[in-house]
């Protein structure tokens, strides 16, 4: 029996998270939200996705667009075993009485407070704590990121502290409504939301992140310093490390790599999502050690990076899998992601 998904809110998130579940042989995509027709609202159509309105759509106007709508979000609701939350952020929050209502299970995005569900979630993290829930909450992209690397930090060498820096972009690729902007903004809420947020998932790691704004719309970029309980032997056992585990990709020092444009198009070379990069990505070059003091920068595909977390999320609450790695393994197999 496959497990029967709805994605209320199909945007940058929304969209990506659909084809993912697509692909699943547990799992089966019922139907996607829209509340406007669009170019995306098309797109959903010519894929085959079974498309209802939500929000405050109104089924006259996709009528008039010439799309085919197979009913409302409540229509929808009534035919799936769980919904994936997409929708702006805050507005996660306000569709929850609709999923408690229905008594249906709900995957949540980074953008809603973690009260919005049961668990935070994080397929390397915390796999197991997903297991049977009725609700989560798929942290953000920077706290995936930030997760993700301490998942290998910490079962290898132990964390003291860590020092996060994130040099977050300005908006998504097809925002026109919030830029350019023409500067540096530094975040004046010190620390960040973002180490609260890791501590979610782990909340015995100390860790202080800062943040900053900047004109670009091609990843995040972390700069961190991590004090390690036991050193490791060499930087060298550390990239093997992150080379080793599912959901990073180590560009070597021979790769040309300077920064995130060419990471964007090596991803739009390699053609995987929406030409995404969802993995952790960390250079070579980019990865010093001193004693048990760790230097390392990540780049993180702000558009992709939860959606093999959110398939995982799924299969954790309906506990289609033996454990968190085999999740991990059957998804990123069925999105191409791996060696
Ligand atoms: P988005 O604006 O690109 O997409 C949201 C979609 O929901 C749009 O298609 C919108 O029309 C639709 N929508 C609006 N009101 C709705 C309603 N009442 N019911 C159903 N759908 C509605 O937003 P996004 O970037 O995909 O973000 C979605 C969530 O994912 C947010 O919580 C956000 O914080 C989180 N997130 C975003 C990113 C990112 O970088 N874009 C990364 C990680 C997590």
């Amino acid at each position: 029996m496959k497990v029967r998904v709805a994605v209320n809110g199909y945007g940058t998130i929304g969209k990506r998270v659909a084809e993912a579940v697509s692909r699943q042989p547990d799992m089966e995509l019922v139907g996607v939200t829209k509340t406007r027709p669009s170019f995306e609202a098309r797109r959903a159509a010519e894929k085959g996705h079974p498309l209802y309105v939500a929000g405050d759509g109104a089924l006259a106007e996709f009528a008039g667009a010439g799309l085919p709508i197979a009913g409302t979000l409540s229509d929808l609701l009534a035919k799936v075993d769980v919904v994936v939350d997409a929708a702006p952020e805050k507005v996660g929050r306000e569709n929850r009485s609709l999923y408690d209502a229905r008594g249906i299970r709900a995957i949540f995005q980074g953008g809603e407070k973690s009260d919005v569900a049961e668990a935070s979630f994080s397929a390397l993290g915390n796999y197991d704590a997903g297991r049977g829930k009725r609700s989560l909450r798929v942290v953000s992209c920077n706290t995936t990121g930030l997760v993700r690397a301490a998942s290998v930090l910490r079962s290898n060498w132990g964390v003291d502290h860590w020092e996060a820096t994130l040099v977050r972009r300005g908006a998504d690729p097809a925002e026109s409504k919030k830029g350019p902007i023409n500067g540096i903004l530094p975040t004046f809420h010190l620390p960040s939301h973002h180490g609260p947020d890791v501590q979610t998932i782990y909340p015995d790691l100390s860790i202080a992140t800062t943040a900053l704004v900047v004109p670009t719309t091609l990843m995040h970029v972390h700069v961190n310093h991590v004090r390690l309980t036991r050193a490791p032997a060499s930087a060298r056992e550390v990239l093997e490390m992150f080379r080793r585990t599912p959901r990073f990709r180590v560009f070597a020092a021979w790769e040309h790599v300077d920064g995130t444009p060419q990471v964007m198009e090596y991803a739009r070379d390699r053609g995987l999502g929406f030409n995404d990069m969802m993995e952790n990505v960390l250079w070579e070059a980019g990865v010093r050690l001193d004693g048990r003091d760790l230097y390392f920068f990540q780049a993180i595909h702000q558009e992709s990076i939860v959606v093999p977390e959110n398939i995982d999320a799924i299969r954790a609450m309906f506990d289609l899998a033996r454990d968190g790695p085999s999740s991990v393994a059957l998804t990123d197999r069925s999105l191409g992601l791996g060696p």
